[in-house]
């Protein structure tokens, strides 16, 4: 795993928080393990191994147990305790000890279930809850320094977009382009590339398309969809190429498809109801005769994880706020035919929005 500079934020502020939040939720321990929720509190991430580390949040302490041989990797940040522990202890016993009489805890959703099981096991008065309800309310508001690094991770894969659109597709397979992508996405400017989607012609119906060795022809689309991170940031960004000029049927599609993300964008801002960016961008794809094939949510927030919430989905009726950022990427998937997407990252702010990325949304022409 690649190490994460994460930046110098107000910790104990974000634990002081944490803490107010525990107490509206009468929850008495907070556990973190694996995940963005611990270094968001510690600027320090768990590596997800077999030997336990974890963050234990009372009302009065905050202590990091941490394998004694990682120890050295954790940056002091003056807010955790680091309590080392030996091959020979039991981390289980440790956590147990340092909740102290706490019995409501609440544990980070991505911990490892067999961590779970051993911590009933110890404690089988113990109620466990998903922390999640005490970091989302935190996460989902992006500070001035997050929103920096969100920007910046986005200008960077504007740059790789660019270069891409200067490049020839034709006769590489759909991974070695992905390849060029990871590389490009590193030398822009991130500390590492942690996603890349390319598919070619029917595979681009599949949103999620694992990129294979077909060979990229004259005639067909490209979706490419790809990010990495960038002082803990994560970026995200689609954008739809085609090797020589399209057919009349997808240039139609591609403009509904424009129109429907020009749409979303246009409709996102503070006191909006998620749903509501879906809705906008959803009903143009609709009204132009592709809502059938319009067969995702419109997007999801981005941050510290490349997807956490707001999920901009029918159902989700909570108002977006200035500070959160999420993605918004309608697309269109004609199985066993051809697909689009184009994905931009927003910030919603006091008076509208902020888009992160820039580069042109128009079907880029490639060799
Ligand atoms: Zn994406
Ligand atoms: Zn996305």
């Amino acid at each position: 795993m690649t190490a994460v500079n994460y930046p110098d934020a107000d910790y104990g502020d974000r634990v002081r928080r944490a803490r107010r939040v525990m107490e509206e939720q009468g929850i008495e321990a907070l556990l973190l393990s694996v995940g963005s929720d611990l270094p968001y509190l510690t600027g320090y991430e768990a590596m997800p191994l077999e030997r336990l580390t974890m963050g234990v949040v009372t009302a009065t302490e905050a202590s990091l147990v941490v394998p004694q041989l990682e120890a050295p990797r954790v940056a002091d940040r003056g807010v955790f305790e680091v309590v080392p522990w030996s091959e020979t202890e039991d981390p289980i016993d440790l956590v147990r000890r340092l909740m102290g009489p706490a019995r409501r805890a609440a544990i980070g959703a991505q911990t490892w279930a067999g961590f779970l099981v051993r911590l009933q096991q110890a404690m089988p008065e113990a109620v466990f809850s998903d922390a999640t309800t005490v970091l989302r309310p935190l996460r989902i508001i992006k500070d001035a320094d997050e929103i920096e690094l969100l920007r910046r991770a986005g200008a960077a894969v504007d740059r790789v977009v660019a270069r891409l659109r200067a490049s020839s597709f034709g006769g590489k397979a759909e991974a070695e382009l992905a390849r060029e992508v990871m590389v490009m996405t590193v030398e822009e400017g991130h500390d590492a590339a942690t996603f890349h989607i390319v598919a070619a012609g029917p595979n681009a119906a599949s949103p999620h398309h694992e990129p294979g060795g077909r060979i990229i022809t004259a005639g067909d689309c490209v979706v490419v969809d790809f990010g990495g991170r960038l002082g803990g940031y994560c970026s995200d960004t689609t954008r739809t190429f085609h090797v020589g000029e399209p057919s009349a049927e997808y240039s139609a599609a591609f403009g509904a498809l424009q129109a429907a993300q020009t749409a979303g964008t246009a409709a996102a801002g503070p006191g909006v109801a998620a749903q509501e960016v879906d809705r906008a961008a959803r009903r143009v794809l609709e009204e132009a005769g592709w809502g059938e094939w319009f067969i995702h949510r419109t997007g999801h927030g981005i941050g510290l994880d490349a997807h956490e919430d707001p999920y901009l989905v029918e159902g989700n009726a909570a108002l977006l706020e200035p500070g959160m950022a999420f993605s918004i990427e309608p697309g269109v998937y004609v199985a066993g035919r051809w697909g689009m997407r184009i994905e931009d990252i927003v910030v919603c702010t006091a008076a509208g929005r902020d888009i992160l990325n820039n580069s042109p949304r128009d079907l880029a022409i490639v060799d």
